[in-house]
């Protein structure tokens, strides 16, 4: 290995330090939020790389969302350069599978172009099962249940799923409608999500050598990997057993997804000797932000206490904020949002400010209020960009283009934009298909060169829209992408096939004329979608993903389509972000709680914070809508708000309840604003913007940046007698020299 590459240790903490350093074979993080657990873990990849000497392509770092993903990317970049970072290979469970699958998926059988059904898809899919075989089941359950099987991993497949189906006949509906499902997935050659992660354990389990290349994996928010994962995590790993996993019991928010908490006892069951650190300083929010958010989690009886301290206390206590209603709530988050940033002299700008939602529908009078005001923001997680009507056509176009055996996307297109094309036609072909089981495309191009059954129930007419229309057009693209260049000359890009589409298929007129209120709004998506696509074309260039290794017998699939990756991140994309197509316009963000997770800004506000709203109307885990909350609140550095109008905003407007999470610590919070001055807010922003070290902070020393009794946390009336009495550093609160202390190893409970 090369002499030691310090830089990359520079300005980590002890425990920090071991944790990258480890020579453990097995090594487990586990702290609470802001504690720097993903910043160890990217440092520790540097380390691996740079002082270790492991090759860059056999390291492999899951993350959980897209977005962290690329973060992690850059960061590791910048601690190890010559672009070596591009060669890890460093994504989600699903995106990390897929191009295993890509590239040696036709081992098992795999169509090397196989397509990825999104949950859209998959529900669309079991929707027309349900009422074609009339079973008498509720198509959203029979999703959620065939997805629960498939999570569950391949060694217990066989045991029934979580979710109790009490009757045999519901179970015998429920399993006839997975039997149909997958068998329609198979002959569209269609993978769903959790097929991404089934079949890629099939891979690694028949052709270890795949894999036997991989000297470790490292994986970030360990909390929410669910039975298959782990099984896939073990399978990368078979060669040297080095895992590195980092997480936190209390963030664990994706149960309703099949994560499952005790894939943490199950590693230290199994990797006894697995070296444990846990970091107990958290960088990220003010201590009086930590106290109120630590006060939520430990309601939660069941849970294993932790030590956090805040190394910083520039904020001030956490509001609570009560409102008429919901349009009142957005109209004070607006004004909030402004006079801190004016306080802060520009030096903070909307990109600090974050509103967090526990279910997207919640942000109709959010987004009103910042568009009056003229403040421009971005959407994340949960609010669907690829699901516009417009886009989804226009990616069931690319689909087709891509796949045409997709029948679904075909079925969805043959009369966007109207081509007098009616139900009869479209169920007819469907039919036809059924019958001579070919694709719908075949069937459809064997009537357009006139090839027509007797019995046929589709008029002339049609055929001849659908073939100049739909058939041709989309023929000759395909022919312009094919492997090398198409009898016309150069082949077609990502960014001119979708510009060619859209002149071939007039879509701007079609919006008019489909959607007249607000076509305008519906263009604009598709010049966003434009743009999301020459980002990706560009990214893309610049690095190699998909380069897995070459493996000795067992050949790698070549010819890899710009368009089927596209369409492969489009579709594994959920925290697909709306808005931020120019990078230099600062932009608020309004964000689902679950697709913050990992996040950080100095200002967060947590709007709806009532029952049925959160904990959820429709959970069944309160206290995984605990944990919810308590991810939500430490997503803040500096300022925090919690509102609650007094109406619900959903329709009914029904009077609130307080969260009963929020309700035992109401009085911790302050009932109004904060008070904050020019001088306060523009040294948090500095401090914030790591211009200025805490220590030559104007803070330093002073005892009052906020008044004592502000910090104070009065919950339990011993405790807050003990605050008065001793720890009364607590106002003025960063502790450059917080001892961590000595902590018993996590047992299983
Ligand atoms: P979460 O549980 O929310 O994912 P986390 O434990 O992963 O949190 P990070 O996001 O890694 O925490 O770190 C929180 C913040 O603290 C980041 O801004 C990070 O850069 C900063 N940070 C972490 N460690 C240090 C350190 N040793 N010195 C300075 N800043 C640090
Ligand atoms: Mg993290």
């Amino acid at each position: 290995p090369s002499t030691p590459n310090h830089a990359i240790l520079n300005g980590l903490n002890d425990a920090q330090k071991r944790a990258v350093t480890s020579k453990a074979a097995t090594v487990a993080i586990l702290a609470g939020p802001g504690s720097g657990k993903t910043h160890t873990l990217t440092a520790r990849v540097a380390w691996l790389v740079d002082h270790v000497g492991f090759r860059p392509e056999d390291v492999i770092v899951a993350t959980f969302t897209v977005k962290a993903a690329r973060e992690m990317k850059e960061r590791i970049g910048k601690a190890l350069g010559n672009d070596r970072e591009k060669r890890i290979i460093l994504g989600t469970f699903h995106s990390i599978a897929r191009r295993y699958l890509a590239a040696y998926g036709r081992h098992i059988g795999l169509s090397q172009k196989f397509g990825i059904a999104d949950d859209t898809d998959s529900r669309a899919i079991i929707s027309r099962i349900c009422k074609r075989l009339q079973l008498n089941v509720d198509p959203a359950f029979a999703r959620a249940w065939i997805s629960k099987k498939k999570a569950k991993g391949t060694e217990d497949a066989a045991k029934p799923a979580r979710q109790e189906v009490t009757n045999v006949a519901g179970l015998q509906n429920l399993e006839t409608c997975y039997r149909e499902y997958q068998k329609h997935l198979e002959t569209t050659n269609l993978l769903d999500y959790d097929d991404l992660l089934v079949r890629c354990v099939e891979l690694l389990r028949k052709f270890p050598s795949c894999v036997s290349n991989v000297q470790t994996v490292l994986i970030d928010e360990y909390q929410d990997t669910n039975g298959i994962q782990y099984e896939l995590m073990k399978l990368f790993a078979q060669r040297h057993q080095r895992i590195t996993i980092v997480g936190d019991p209390d963030q664990s928010i994706y149960g309703w997804r099949s994560a499952e908490i005790r894939n943490l006892w199950r590693l230290l069951r199994e990797f006894p000797k697995t070296d444990e650190v846990s970091l107990e300083e958290n960088y990220r929010s003010s201590q009086s932000i930590l106290d109120l958010s630590l006060s939520v989690i430990k309601q939660d009886s069941k849970r294993y206490d932790k030590v956090l301290k805040a190394i910083h206390n520039m904020g001030s206590r956490p509001v609570l904020r009560r409102l008429k209603s919901a349009s009142a709530e957005a109209e004070w988050i607006v004004s909030e949002v402004r006079r801190v940033l004016t306080l802060s002299g520009s030096m903070l700008t909307y990109n600090d400010v974050a509103i967090l939602l526990r279910s997207a529908s919640l942000s109709r009078h959010i987004e009103s209020s910042l568009g009056k005001a003229g403040i421009a923001y971005k959407m994340v997680g949960g609010f669907k960009f690829y699901e516009r009507t417009e886009i989804r056509t226009l990616l069931d176009y690319l689909r087709v283009i891509h796949q045409p055996e997709n029948n679904d996307a075909l079925a969805r297109i043959l009369n966007v934009p109207r081509r007098g094309v009616g139900d009869v036609t479209i169920r007819s072909l469907l039919e036809e298909a059924e019958t001579h089981s070919l694709s719908v495309w075949t069937v459809l191009s064997k009537h357009c060169r006139g090839d027509r059954t007797a019995k046929t129930r589709i008029t002339k007419q049609a055929e001849q829209k659908l073939s100049g229309e739909l058939l041709r057009p989309l023929d000759s693209i395909r022919r312009r992408i094919g492997e090398a260049t198409g009898p016309n000359g150069t082949p077609l890009g990502l960014v001119q096939m979708i510009e060619q589409l859209l002149t071939t298929l007039e879509f701007e007129k079609h919006l008019k004329t489909a959607h007249p209120d607000d076509h305008e709004q519906r263009w604009a998506n598709v010049q966003e979608f434009i743009s999301l696509a020459s980002d990706f074309v560009r990214d893309m260039g610049s690095s190699d993903e998909d380069a897995l290794p070459e493996i000795e017998g067992l050949p790698q699939t070549k010819e890899v389509e710009v368009l089927s990756r596209f369409l492969a991140n489009v579709s594994l994309a959920s925290d697909a972000q709306t808005g931020d197509a120019d990078q230099s316009k600062p932009l608020v963000t309004i964000s689902t709680i679950h697709a913050a997770k990992g996040l950080e800004w100095p200002i967060v506000f947590v709007p709806a914070v009532y029952k049925g709203s959160i904990p959820h109307i429709r959970s069944e885990d309160d206290n995984e809508e605990r944990r919810l909350l308590y991810v939500a609140m430490t997503r803040a550095q500096s300022l925090l708000y919690l509102s609650c109008p007094v109406f619900s905003s959903n329709g009914n407007g029904e009077r609130t309840v307080l969260s009963p999470f929020v309700e035992p610590v109401e009085r911790a919070f302050m009932k109004k604003g904060p008070c904050l001055d020019r001088p306060v807010m523009s040294e948090i922003a500095r401090i914030l913007q790591r211009q200025l070290p805490p220590e030559d902070s104007i803070f330093q020393g002073l005892p009052a940046m906020f008044s004592l009794e502000d910090n104070l946390f009065p919950v339990d009336p011993e405790e807050a007698k003990q605050d008065a009495n001793g720890r009364s550093n607590r106002g003025h609160g960063y502790h450059p020299d917080a001892q961590p202390s000595k902590r018993p190893r996590l047992q299983a409970p």
